[in-house]
């Protein structure tokens, strides 16, 4: 069973990756430090709608 989610820049908010997860191992939002193009930089991404 698994989920598409967007990873959103928490700085730009800009929508940077497209994955998917398993909704039973994660649960909640997922939170991870990924590049971002606009921000130039390492950032927090987070699960979008
Ligand atoms: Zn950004």
């Amino acid at each position: 069973m698994r989920t598409n989610i967007t990873l959103v820049c928490t700085e730009c908010k800009e929508r940077n990756y497209d994955t998917n997860k398993n909704k039973k191992n994660d649960p909640d939002r997922m939170e991870i430090k990924k590049y971002c193009s606009r921000c130039k930089k390492h950032t927090v991404h987070k699960e979008g709608k």
